[in-house]
């Protein structure tokens, strides 16, 4: 699976160079490990205790499925989950997004602020 680590900017600051972070693992504390190995830092840590958790840590079947939402794929009828084709009108007015559907491949080649690592 894929955890998705979101920087929550808790305390005012991003916490590394990425705003999201996926990270391929069995579980999330494997997941927390690579990270931390990655980072030198625990992605459960609390900077500021009034903005919380440095993380939103979500799980996702696929780097693709974790990708959906950004990069605008269309939503199943059921608003469950998402087609690997361009949002409608109707998504986009949801998100309060442009239409810019993206295909994973040229997702991770156009962000900067993104992350991923693989098992190898
Ligand atoms: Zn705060």
């Amino acid at each position: 699976m894929i955890v998705k680590y979101f920087d929550m900017n808790s305390g005012g600051f991003e916490k590394t160079d990425f705003k999201t972070v996926f990270i391929e693992a069995d579980n999330t504390v494997e997941s927390d490990r690579i990270f931390t190995e990655n980072f030198n830092r625990d992605p459960n840590n609390i900077s500021c205790t009034c903005c919380g958790h440095d993380y939103a840590v979500s799980e996702y079947p696929s780097l693709a499925n974790a990708t959906a939402a950004d990069r605008m794929c269309q939503m199943s009828e059921d608003w469950q989950s998402f087609e690997e084709k361009p949002s409608t009108d109707e998504d986009a007015e949801y998100y309060s997004k442009c239409k810019c559907y993206m295909t994973l491949p040229n997702y991770l080649n156009w962000s900067d602020d993104i992350k991923v690592i693989l098992k190898s």
